[in-house]
């Protein structure tokens, strides 16, 4: 299960040295150390992730982070985990509330996805409406909408309009230049 269909050659003998291939079904502190010292590698990584803001967290070492397009089918949760993507909730639920359910015969657990309809209805709204919030960290501004479209201000006057559309490996690099950068993403719940 990649993210993207692969173009990249499934075994790249430019990592044969690392004992490792960039493979996005698995992000662990190994493929990351690999990245630190390897740009190849973390290039063709990032290629292989398609959430920018999967390969954000991943770059900072956070354990999850946030998917508003796809809100999990079962707990209709936004947090997922880095590493293999799987919804955050439903593995720390998992093997408690939902084996105590199993246990008495109940069905596991589900929220009425009538009520995220009705979020995700209000967000558009307030969207519309002009409505967002704004916080500057250090040399960076940034504006985030209830959409979850993060604007951002950086210091030479460039305005990135959706910094979820840019690159993963490019926000790392970012994050590396402008550490307030990664504060702004905390705060924006990417991670
Ligand atoms: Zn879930």
């Amino acid at each position: 299960m990649t993210d993207k269909p692969t173009r990249q050659p499934r075994h790249d003998p430019r990592f044969v040295l690392h004992a490792a291939q960039p493979r996005a079904n698995k992000l662990d502190a190994r493929q990351r150390a690999i990245c630190k010292v390897d740009p190849a590698f973390a290039d063709a990584l990032s290629a292989r992730v398609n959430d920018p803001r999967r390969f954000a967290a991943f770059a900072v070492g956070a354990t999850s982070y946030i998917r508003m397009a796809e809100p999990c089918p079962r707990c209709e949760g936004f947090r997922r985990r880095v590493r293999d993507r799987s919804c955050y909730a439903c593995h720390l639920n998992r093997g408690r509330d939902n084996f105590e359910r199993m246990r008495a015969g109940l069905s596991p657990h589900k929220l009425r996805s009538r009520d995220s309809q009705l979020d995700v209805l209000s967000r558009q709204r307030r969207e519309k409406a002009g409505e967002f919030l704004e916080r500057t960290f250090g040399s960076v501004t940034v504006k985030l909408f209830p959409s979850g479209r993060l604007e951002v201000h950086y210091p030479d006057g460039y305005v990135e309009p959706d910094l979820g559309k840019v690159d993963g490996r490019r926000v790392w690099e970012l994050m590396d230049m402008l550490p307030e950068l990664r504060d702004a993403l905390i705060w924006a719940r990417w991670f």
